[in-house]
């Protein structure tokens, strides 16, 4: 299990304060409010990991978790939060942008959406910034236990066929952190990006 027993490490708030690479690292993405706290502590088995925010926008930090086969998960501050000035938010993306196309040693991003509104302008702006890096991209389309088995299928196919374009490099999956579905699969890919 490949993200069990995760360790916090650090919390940085500027690019220009990233740590000097050690291992790979995997970046964990979405929408204030997707499920990415919820999805990073199912992951690694623990329940309170990542912090699961009641105000949603409030993690503006960049957390780095230590995995036990030596890689980092990098959890990136949730996007698209309405609430916040257009000064800070300007401060996050380009945080984000920079973090990710800019990092080295961040060989993929997982991409967090809520299955019942995937694909917003502002995670295609997301996958805009990172497609060109050539690296892979692994859509969770979480808290699948809010809709039928058929409505959640159906989103996955619309959202496989919409990127489909892109090509092999992106992937997209069905998750729940409350119903524990999707853990091996992420897991698979993951392990897949960092050869372990
Ligand atoms: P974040 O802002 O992306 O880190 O999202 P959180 O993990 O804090 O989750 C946002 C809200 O969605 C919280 O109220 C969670 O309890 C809820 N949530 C997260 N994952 C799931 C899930 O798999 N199923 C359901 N039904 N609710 C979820």
């Amino acid at each position: 299990p490949l993200f069990r027993n995760a360790t916090f490490e650090i919390s940085i708030a500027r690019s220009d304060a990233l740590p000097p690479p050690h291992g790979a690292e995997v970046a964990f993405a979405g929408r204030s409010n997707a499920g990415k706290s919820s999805a990073i502590n199912t992951l690694a088995g623990h329940t309170r990991l990542a912090y699961v925010s009641k105000t949603p926008g409030r993690t503006q930090l960049i957390n780095f978790f230590r995995l036990n086969c030596g890689a980092a998960l990098v959890d990136l501050p949730g996007y698209g939060y309405a609430q916040v000035p257009e000064k800070i938010r300007r401060h996050w993306a380009a945080l984000l942008e920079d973090y990710l196309t800019r990092r080295e040693s961040l060989v993929g991003l997982v991409l967090m959406m809520d299955a019942r509104h995937p694909l917003t302008p502002l995670d295609r702006a997301m996958i805009g910034w990172f497609v060109p890096t050539g690296k892979p991209i692994h859509v969770m389309l979480t808290k699948s236990d809010k809709l039928s088995r058929n409505e959640a299928n159906k989103t996955l196919f619309a959202v496989r066929r919409d990127l489909q374009e892109l090509g092999e490099r992106v992937s997209v999956q069905l998750f729940s952190s409350l119903a524990k579905t999707g853990v091996e699969e992420c897991e698979a890919v993951v392990a897949g990006w960092l050869g372990v």
